[in-house]
């Protein structure tokens, strides 16, 4: 296991300061990383400058066929990095697998994107002159990860960020940070050029971002995590007028028409419920669900996330591994009880789990009122909260009214309304019959409060893109 800040291709062990890694399994400590400071941001900022140019000077088959090598050797270490993401994030170790094989695939995503960034030649309205675009990279790169997805949070930035010719500095969640330095590691190793990525765990989040943002070589920020902290980050960023990309919270609604193949519904909605312990941004965190089989829905759903296995994500029967830790565990018992209290009817009654560990054992509220607080909150753990609904129109009101755009899906045997509802959605994504969308080819991204641009298919690689024209007479 590493420890040290990874800065120019080698592990820095020198640092004064450590941060614990803890398993939330059972509340231990199981290593110790270095705490990097602001200096040591700006350390990695300025090596990240210095390979930067030569590494976007290579032709671009070259580095595609890096990221392709990278794509390879994680698949080739897919055992140790999931061991990975489960003793520090937790989750059960076939999500961890899972991940695995995600986060690899941006890298072969990316080598065949990077062969393809296209310009554009035009000419001059008035015919004088000829109009070339080109796409060059944009240089340095700031990128703060979250915990949830150790590993392809990180190579869903790095790997378009590298295919265009840009350098990154890292900065994962102190949570996490032992995957994103074997990730990092694993790449120089598959030939990305030392400096091209650097890693550097910290917990002084505010101070590592404000030393990188006032380099001058940084250039973008790529952020995934809270849309509280974002907005924040956005306002530092402003005042360098750097590149933003954004991935921020979700409040998915799970929308199931009456006429839907219940059994699908169900299946879909315990992939978009609870694949990798519910912690993720996409999760459904509203069932919008038409009267006539709501309880029906209700029932069924209660019985499939109560078959669940709650435990430590390393046992190979556990299929709900821990929350991140106790005061994430707290907050959704608090979202639960308030939910109660307002009237929401326990389907299925889940709760707190007896340490050790952060553990909550999946919970179904039926009877849910589409303005309780519950509603209103990304939840980020194991509960289903259900909304009967019997006007689409309303539903469709109810699902709209949030600030937060990222991800929605919709459920029925008739595709023409699930499409022409899933249409109104204001929201990035939207799973039509489908609880799964994640993918590489696609656009990930969300609308309103959940974000600014897109990671993944084509456009992915632009995000880590300027825009030059040249003006050429010739
Ligand atoms: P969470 O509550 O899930 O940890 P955050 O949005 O706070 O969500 O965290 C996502 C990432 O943002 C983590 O890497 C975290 O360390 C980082 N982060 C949090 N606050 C700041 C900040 N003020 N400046 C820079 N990064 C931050």
């Amino acid at each position: 296991m590493r420890s040290g800040l990874f800065i120019d291709g080698t592990f820095d062990d020198g640092g004064a300061r450590r941060l614990e890694v803890i398993d939330p399994a059972t509340g231990d400590a199981i290593a110790e990383v270095i705490d990097g400071t602001p200096a040591d941001g700006v350390r990695a900022v300025a090596a990240a400058s210095a390979a930067q140019r030569s590494w976007a000077a290579r032709g671009p088959r070259e580095r595609s066929e890096v990221l392709r090598a990278c794509w390879s050797t994680l698949l080739a270490h897919t055992d140790e990095l999931a061991a990975l993401i489960t003793a520090e994030n937790g989750k059960p170790l076939a999500d961890a697998r899972g991940e695995v094989a995600y986060a690899a695939e941006f890298f072969r995503w990316n080598a065949e994107e990077a062969v393809r960034i296209r310009g554009e030649m035009a000419t001059a309205p008035s015919g004088a002159n000829r109009i070339i675009v080109r796409h060059p990279p944009v240089g340095v790169v700031a990128m703060i990860t979250p915990w949830n997805f150790p590993a392809a949070m990180i190579t869903r930035k790095i790997a378009p960020a590298l295919g265009a010719g840009n350098a990154v500095v890292v900065k994962p969640a102190p949570e996490t940070p032992l995957t994103a330095l074997r990730v990092a590691e694993l790449c120089t190793e598959a030939g990305v050029p030392p400096g091209v990525i650097n890693v550097t765990p910290t917990t002084d989040a505010a101070g590592w971002f404000d030393a990188v943002v006032d380099e001058r070589a940084t250039r973008m920020v790529s952020f995934t995590g809270s849309t509280a902290t974002g907005r924040h980050l956005l306002r530092r960023a402003a005042d360098r007028v750097l590149k933003v990309a954004m991935e921020l919270g979700g409040n998915a609604p799970f929308v199931v028409f009456g006429d839907a193949d219940l059994d699908a519904a169900v299946e879909g909605a315990m992939v978009a419920k609870m694949r990798h312990s519910a912690e993720t941004c996409t999760a459904a965190n509203r069932f919008f669900v038409e009267s006539s089989v709501a309880d029906d829905f209700a029932e069924r759903l209660s019985v499939a996330m109560g078959s669940l296995v709650v435990g430590p994500g390393a046992e190979p029967s556990t299929t709900c591994g821990p929350m991140i830790h106790d005061p994430a565990v707290e907050r959704i018992d608090a979202l639960v009880r308030g939910a109660v209290d307002a009237g929401a009817r326990p389907a299925l009654a889940g709760g707190t789990v007896e340490g050790p560990g952060s553990f909550y054992a999946p919970t179904v509220l039926a009877d849910v009122s589409p303005d309780a607080g519950i509603a209103d909150e990304e939840i980020f753990g194991p509960v289903a909260p259900i909304i009967a609904f019997d006007d689409t129109e309303r539903m469709v009101e109810w699902a709209n009214g949030t600030e937060m755009g990222l991800a929605a899906y919709v459920y029925s045997g008739d595709l023409g309304r699930a499409m022409s509802v899933g249409e109104r959605l204001e929201f990035g994504m939207v799973g039509i019959n489908r609880g799964a969308m994640s993918d590489p080819a696609a656009p990930f991204g969300g609308m309103k409060q959940s974000g600014l641009g897109r990671e993944g298919a084509s456009e992915g690689i632009y995000e880590f893109c300027e825009t030059q024209y040249l003006a050429v007479d010739w």
